[in-house]
């Protein structure tokens, strides 16, 4: 049977197997073309129909015709002096196939499309053992934290699960200075937006991620950072889906300091996300983190480590510490060096596992929401944060 002619195409990194051969077939195709279609583009990179050379002429054409490869165009790609590569893409204009196979390599924008707001952004962070992206889950975030470059503007849409899983995509296919593909060994969920707020393409997507005919990348090495919705937190510990990490975003260790920051912390208490995270970890064995962002002079005092090692220990989580980077326009400051020690050490001292992550890309504005902001605010400061 023909597919009706006014039929969006099927976002190939959205679908499943059968999703695609159903498609495929509905159009005239055979079904098994689903599975070379899928091995060109996550074996091989190649996402121009027209390159697949096992297909027939008339099955390209179809191809092309029925199925959307991409669906953004990459507007800025930079690249920092400790090798971290941030990509923005613009989700405005669907990228041709063909121009998004030969992603530049060199850094520098790259044009395109760039009046709207439809962009996100993803980053490679690479370490000697490493190669870890960062992906977006939302244009833009609804929860707002006051010291957010990507909470400025509220949330514009849920990117959709081909979106996501094209971020990742990308990042693993952009090639090194030696021609080669760089690939993916980590995946956070960890740059614009809040994930449980998209569920469902979220969890779609860590489907695609996870298996074995697409990016095949492990659970273990994937995680999902959460301002915290127990409710959803919840649903993810009950989800067929591989488990993947659970990072609870909490930044304040007590109520009242977090209402002052994350205005979602009005409807949720943090004994409510200890009693979720808890059920997370007795699910799926998977342990929490708690992610920190350190703000100086505001989170950063060695009370708030003692509560944060209470919460720690309650939830018999680790703790990744985080230097708030500077937002233009926000009223926040990166803490001193003698303060984070500090309060590591206590948190050390009472027992808990915790770690001071390293700042990556500051001179491209690398953490969450930076590049957008600066490139709708026209600045040329490197600002943000870190999410
Ligand atoms: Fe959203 Fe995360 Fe920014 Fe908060 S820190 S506004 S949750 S993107």
């Amino acid at each position: 049977m023909a597919a009706a002619p006014h039929n969006p195409p099927l976002s190939v990194f959205g679908a499943t197997p059968d999703e695609l051969a159903d498609r495929l077939a509905a159009v005239g195709m055979p079904r098994y073309r689903a599975k070379q279609v899928l091995a060109w583009v996550y074996r091989r990179g190649v996402i121009d129909p027209e390159a697949m050379t096992d297909l027939s002429a008339d099955d390209r054409k179809r191809l092309a015709d029925h199925v959307a490869f991409v669906s953004g165009t990459l507007v800025a790609d930079r690249l920092a002096s400790d090798g971290t590569r941030k990509l923005l893409i613009d989700w405005s204009v669907a990228a041709s196939s063909s121009s998004s196979v030969a992603l530049p390599l060199a850094d520098g924008a790259t044009g395109g499309p760039s009046g709207g707001d439809d962009r996100t952004e993803c980053v490679m962070i690479p370490t000697e053992s490493r190669r870890t992206a960062c992906i977006s889950s939302q244009v833009g975030c609804p929860v707002g934290c006051r010291f957010c470059a990507s909470g400025l503007g509220g949330l514009d849409r849920n990117l959709t699960a081909g979106q996501i899983v094209e971020q990742a995509w990308r990042l693993a296919w952009m090639r090194d200075a030696h021609g080669e593909p760089v690939g993916l060994t980590n995946l956070v969920f960890m740059g614009m937006g809040e994930p449980l707020a998209n569920f469902g393409a979220v969890t779609r997507a860590v489907e695609v991620l996870t298996a074995k005919w697409a990016m095949d990348l492990a659970a273990r090495r994937m995680t999902l950072s959460t301002v915290g919705l127990p409710a959803q937190m919840r649903r993810l510990a009950e989800a067929d889906l591989p488990p993947i990490t659970l990072a609870i975003s909490l930044h304040a260790p007590n109520d009242e300091l977090r209402r002052e920051i994350i205005p979602w912390a009005d409807y949720v208490a943090i004994d409510q996300l200890v009693d979720a995270g808890r059920h997370y970890f007795d699910r799926t064995g998977r342990e929490v983190t708690l992610e920190y962002i350190l703000l100086g002079g505001v989170n950063d005092r060695p009370g708030e480590a003692r509560q944060l090692a209470d919460v720690a220990k309650r939830l018999r989580s680790n703790v990744n510490l985080i230097r708030y980077n500077e937002v233009a326009g926000l009223p926040y400051a990166r803490p001193d060096g003698d303060a984070v020690h500090r309060f590591q050490r206590i948190l050390r001292d009472r027992g808990v596992n915790v770690h001071v992550r390293a700042s990556r890309g500051r001179d491209i504005a690398a953490a969450c929401g930076q590049l957008r902001h600066e490139h709708r605010a026209g600045s040329t400061k490197p600002a943000g944060v870190t999410n």
